[in-house]
């Protein structure tokens, strides 16, 4: 999997991690050539592009870190953008089958391996997760599908929903969810037919079985070695049908691996499981950081640049706690708590984590800041220069009144923010002396 893009990336990054320092036309030149790398892997050329210009942003604008090198910097920033271009779902292994007897639909065009993959499934979910689960071949063109079903079945010791000959899709799609319910399964999997393109006949039947069986999951099975028309049957797919997730299978192969980097941006749909090979545990959750990790082949690289980011950061936080002891408290420390706040999902998230902090929440409350506020909040602090935001003392009348307007909002406002800031400055001073501000800052970083 990956090997020709993962040997191209190793190349250009080999010589960048190199040279001592790099220059802004050293890491373009890079860039440029892991856009044609990208692009010759098949990756489609708008998210090829839109990779690059993440990347080269964010090696622009990121401060040196001490004790790594520039190009190791920039092997962490492209690691990372691999890694945001791959995720799509939180935790893709996790299927939905509360609820039993839970349908999955298994829908994709013929040959892409979506008989085995049901198979692979059902095995999984059997032996990781203890489900019964029952399988159906709605394959009613080629009963050598069906049958190929039942000799998986047999193989992995799951059941597969008896062959009734002249049944239409639609009609043994019903009779496995009676059979699923009757029997007391978790689960049962529908194996649709495929056709060897998308065609209107194919997408009618596979519409009209998805709406007796009202799927948990939808999962599109597409072979990886097809690039970017693994990626174009997804979209066609998904806008008829709605899927809630691909497999890509052969990627054991030696395919270019531009599907799995295109397929969330252009489709909008998580990966959730590759297929590996043609034996029956040959199936793996799809996890961004470890195919990230495959592509790259710079783990040691990533995590040292990982750890000096770390050092850095503590570092920061060890000044700014002392700054705080002393009560210096200025806006832009304001505005990075807010920020903050909004992250972690507004007042209750964060107050939620430091300890002490309950009463200051309902303090806050009292002085009539929520939420919404903040936002507003955060618009005054960027109304102020930067000389106010670090000195907010320098705040007289005319000044409050330009900041006010630059915001769109009135002084009383500002006001408040004013005494906001004045009484978290005291209470970090306070909390210094006893040393709950070591606790409490631990929560934020
Ligand atoms: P369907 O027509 O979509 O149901 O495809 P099948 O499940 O019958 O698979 C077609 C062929 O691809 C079979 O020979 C499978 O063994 C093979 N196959 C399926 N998944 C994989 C995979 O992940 N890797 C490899 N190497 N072969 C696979």
């Amino acid at each position: 999997m990956f090997e020709n893009l993962s040997e191209r990336l190793s190349g250009v990054f080999d010589r960048l991690t190199k040279q001592g320092s790099l220059s802004e036309e050293d890491v373009k030149t890079a860039l440029r050539e892991v856009r044609v790398a990208l692009l010759e892997a098949d990756v489609s050329l708008p998210v090829a592009r839109d990779f690059i210009k993440t990347v080269q942003d964010q090696a622009t604008g990121q401060a040196v870190t001490k004790s790594v090198t520039p190009g190791q910097q920039v092997v962490k920033i492209v690691h990372d953008a691999l890694v945001d271009t791959l995720t799509g779902a939180e935790d893709p292994g996790a299927l939905k089958i509360d609820n039993p007897p839970a349908p999955i639909l298994m829908v994709g065009l013929q040959g892409g391996g979506k008989t085995t993959t049901t198979a692979k499934l059902a095995k999984r979910l059997k032996e990781s997760d203890g489900k019964r689960v029952l399988m159906a071949s709605l394959d009613v063109n080629r009963p050598a599908a069906m049958e190929q079903l039942a000799i998986l079945g047999t193989q992995i010791g799951v059941d597969t929903l008896p062959i009734v000959k002249g049944e239409d899709p639609v009609a043994i799609a019903k009779r496995a969810k009676t059979q699923a319910s009757l029997g007391g399964y978790d689960v049962y999997m529908l194996d649709t037919a495929g056709r060897l393109s998308i065609d209107e006949e194919l997408m009618a039947q596979v519409e009209a079985v998805r709406d007796v069986a009202n799927p948990r999951e939808t999962l599109l099975v597409v072979d990886g070695l097809t690039g970017q028309d693994a990626v174009n049957t997804a979209q066609n797919f998904d806008d008829r049908i709605g899927i809630s997730g691909v497999v890509l299978t052969r990627m054991d192969g030696d395919g270019r691996g531009g599907a799995a980097l295109s397929m969330r941006a252009v489709t909008g749909k998580p990966i959730r499981f590759v297929g590996l090979g043609e034996k029956m545990d040959a199936l793996e959750t799809f996890e961004p950081e470890r195919i990230a990790g495959r592509i790259l082949g710079m783990g040691d690289i990533v995590s040292l640049v990982e750890k000096a980011q770390e050092t850095i950061e503590a570092e920061q936080a060890e000044r700014m706690m002392k700054r705080f002891q002393k009560g210096q408290f200025n806006m832009n420390d304001l505005k990075m708590q807010l920020e903050q706040m909004q992250k972690m999902g507004g007042m209750e998230g964060v107050m939620g984590m430091m300890p002490g902090m309950g009463k200051m929440a309902k303090q806050m409350e009292g002085a009539g800041i929520d939420d919404k506020i903040i936002t507003r909040q955060i618009a005054l602090i960027q109304s102020m220069t930067k000389k106010e935001r670090a000195n907010p003392k320098l705040l007289q009348a005319s000044r409050k009144k330009r900041i006010a307007k630059g915001a769109g909002l009135e002084v009383s406002e500002l006001n408040k923010l004013l005494k906001m800031q004045r009484q978290m400055g005291d209470m970090m001073k306070k909390m210094g002396k006893g040393g709950m501000l070591k606790q409490a800052m631990k929560g934020m970083f």
